[in-house]
């Protein structure tokens, strides 16, 4: 996952915008006047082209600081709204691109704190400014003389003269603008500015309830018959959230999110615990109390369709995938219903494998969807006799991050240097400086923050801190990657799954991809591309995990320091297509029912039945659960995001294993031209080239989906 700069987003993706009110005039004059003190509006400082100064934010600057910041934005824009001279790109487009920067710098922390920080204070501020932020977006996309310009601008026959760059950004620019409604009627307007600020209300309690619901909850594992089958670690890791919850007289408690519950369900003997955990995991936002997140999701749905309407889309499908590279919702939908046959049939094929399995050991269970994962294991363990936990014992948090740096040193000749002279805003986080190999020169800083907290939302993600461009200075990019690994005790290694050490390699692709940024306009930059092709540099760079120069030298075991045994990695390679069945099927039920969701229209739709129909419709195998269910798929309903985008991971895996391909064609992972070649057609260009032409450059054709199918491990259709 990747979080992308609010307002940036918003301006130009016309998306956001929707996440993003009006500042009355009083509370503008009221507000300058915190300006020379309050931190969060200063230039930052310090090394490296200046850095986010952490140290000093306090959830009471937020609020003014981003008053203060939407003001300062408005009034430079309408400084290029009335510019009496005739609308150029230089005094328009290049114009808008220079705007804002105080904005930009407040939101960024403000994001990192909701992100990773999201105390009730800091949640207070969020309630009150979510739809400020969504109106100041609208006021923006709305301002009919700066359009006008920029029409001029698009439609100008000096447009040729530009440079391609020059070109796609002025595209880019009118498109988003007419997508955030620029050439509707003054009435239209004002009724979508309207829905974009009730929209911005429900993301914020969505989010919240979601996030109030995985710290809050948990599941109590009183002794240690409670532990049974959990690893040493697990047993630890479940005593440490016991503790920071004040759970006093247990043997530990699992936690209601991802980084607890799916190891819990992986390994406890505990059938009973097992359901109950499962339960309390699936029902988040699902248990018809306060936060219960069904009529916010209604409610999205239905502004979401009335939105799309008066923006002259069918649907909010049709106009979410009009400038993605799948284009229309038609032709996401084939690529799922391609690969939906193949990923339930294989999920039968694994359910029959658990239950014999189950049946020899007389354990006298239909298999449920909170036996899967455990038996799955153990499927895993008799098939291949590959342990997970032997494999973890190899698999060191922090030699996998030097692994990473491994990889990005061979193909994208970049280094990476501990600093301790910037600030961070938690003392988990620790800060990188990214050179080139070859020249010494600065790239850019990397902040790595790996261990979960109250108050930091669940999962793994990359965040650009700052953009890399060179419209009137060489600015450097500042990236971040976050993930919820559960600390361990003081001074031991964490040991993590294959799973996590895949993630990882995701994250930290996305953070390569936004280092590795080459352009000249901020917006265009790092990995401002549409989303369904975002996960593609994130996807790729998990196949370097597996490559023997990283297993021989970082997978290495925590107590000896013997690399992995080649039999165990001949194992990991033999079973990289197992569960595949389940992997695909969780995710692609959630894709489809997002896809179908906004596809809907605006019929009326109760959340809880819409899901139980769509299911049943797509046969789906009752073994199993979608990996988000609707109320609490945060990718769709914490904002527009990754809305009727979900459907963008798999997307990115077709290009993702088509292009890995050219290594395997060539010479390998490590072949530099490919790797020069990837680095320069794609990692590098941003969004300053249609992705489709991108990637032909760099393959010489478009991708085909057989590799995906091989990949895993389905068999290709002869279509
Ligand atoms: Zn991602």
């Amino acid at each position: 996952m990747l979080n992308r700069n609010l307002v940036r987003f918003a301006l130009v993706f016309g998306t956001a915008a929707f996440l993003l009110m009006t500042v009355s005039q009083n509370d503008t004059t009221r507000v300058s006047a915190f300006s020379e003190t309050n931190p969060l509006l200063q230039k930052w400082e310090g090394p490296y082209g200046g850095i986010p100064p952490f140290d000093k934010v306090k959830v009471a600057d937020f609020k003014p600081a981003l008053e203060a910041g939407m003001a300062e934005n408005l009034t430079e824009v309408e400084k290029i709204a009335t510019n009496p001279s005739a609308p150029t790109f230089e005094n328009t487009i290049a114009a808008m691109e220079k705007t804002g920067s105080t904005l930009d710098r407040v939101t960024t922390i403000y994001s990192i704190w909701g992100g990773n920080m999201a105390t009730p204070d800091y949640q207070t501020v969020q309630r009150e400014m979510a739809p400020k932020l969504a109106a100041f977006g609208d006021k923006i996309s709305q301002n009919e003389a700066l359009f006008k310009r920029i029409e001029a601008v698009y439609n100008s026959p000096d447009k040729n003269k530009l440079t391609a760059e020059q070109q796609r950004l002025t595209w880019l620019y009118y498109t988003n603008f007419v997508r955030a409604g620029a050439r509707l009627q003054a009435e239209q307007k004002t009724r979508l500015s309207a829905i974009n600020q009730e929209l911005a209300k429900h993301f914020t309690t969505f989010g919240q309830n979601l996030l109030g619901e995985e710290n809050g909850q948990w599941v109590v594992l009183k002794d240690e018959a409670d532990l049974a089958g959990l690893s040493q670690s697990l047993k630890d890791a479940a005593a440490e959230a016991a503790s920071s919850k004040k759970v006093a007289g247990s043997a530990g408690i699992v936690m209601n999110t991802r980084s607890s519950v799916d190891p819990f369900l992986t390994y406890s003997d505990r059938r009973d615990l097992r359901e109950k955990v499962w339960k309390m995991f699936v029902n988040r936002g699902d248990n018809g109390d306060k936060a219960d997140n069904n009529a916010t999701i209604a409610q999205i749905l239905q502004l979401r369709a009335e939105r799309a309407k008066l923006l002259g889309f069918p649907t909010h499908a049709h106009w979410r995938l009009e400038n993605a590279m799948a284009k229309t919702p038609e032709r996401a939908m084939e690529l799922m219903e391609a690969v939906w046959p193949a990923a339930i049939a294989r999920v039968g094929e694994e359910v029959a494998d658990m239950q014999a399995l189950a049946n020899k050991e007389g354990a006298k269970i239909t298999i449920e969807p909170w036996d899967y994962r455990y038996y799955a294991e153990k499927v895993r363990k008799a098939k291949y006799d590959l342990d997970q936990n032997e494999v973890k014992q190899y698999l060191q948090l922090e030699k996998i991050r030097d692994a990473m740096f491994y990889v990005a040193g061979e193909i994208f000749n970049f280094t990476f240097t501990p600093v301790t002279n910037v600030p961070v805003f938690h003392p988990d986080v620790t800060v990188w400086e990214v050179k080139d190999k070859t020249t010494g020169k600065h790239v850019g800083l990397w902040y790595f923050d790996p261990y979960a907290r109250d108050g930091k939302r669940s999962g793994a993600w990359m965040n650009a801190y700052r953009n890399q461009e060179r419209m009137d200075a060489d600015i450097k990019t500042i990236v971040s990657n976050n993930s919820n690994f559960i600390k361990g005790k003081p001074g031991e290694a964490v040991l993590i799954s294959w799973d996590d050490a895949t993630t990882m390699f995701h994250e930290f692709g996305h953070a390569l991809h936004g280092l590795s940024s080459n352009v000249t306009y901020p917006t265009l930059s790092g990995t401002a591309v549409s989303r369904d092709y975002v996960e593609f540099p994130s996807q790729l760079l998990e196949h370097w995990l597996s490559t023997p120069e990283v297993l021989q030298k970082y997978a290495v075991h925590y107590q000896t320091g013997k690399p992995i045994p080649q039999t165990l990695v001949d194992k990991i390679a033999k079973a990289a297509t197992f569960n595949e069945g389940f992997d695909t099927t969780e995710y692609l039920a959630s894709a489809l029912v997002d896809m179908k969701l906004h596809l809907a229209g605006d019929q009326k739709i109760d959340p809880d039945k819409f899901e139980r129909e769509t299911l049943a419709a797509l046969n789906m195998p009752k073994e199993l659960v979608m990996r988000h269910r609707t109320p609490q798929f945060g990718h769709a309903f914490s904002s527009d995001g990754y809305s009727a985008g979900y459907y963008s991971y798999l997307w990115s895996d077709v290009i993702t294993a088509d292009a890995f391909g050219a290594f395997v064609e060539g010479k390998g992972p490590y072949d530099k031209a490919v790797g020069a070649k990837l680095v320069k057609n794609i990692f590098s260009v941003g969004n300053t080239i249609d992705p489709a032409d991108a990637y032909r450059t760099f393959r010489g054709r478009d991708p085909k989906v057989e590799a995906l199918m091989k990949k895993r491990g389905f068999p290709v259709s002869k279509k």
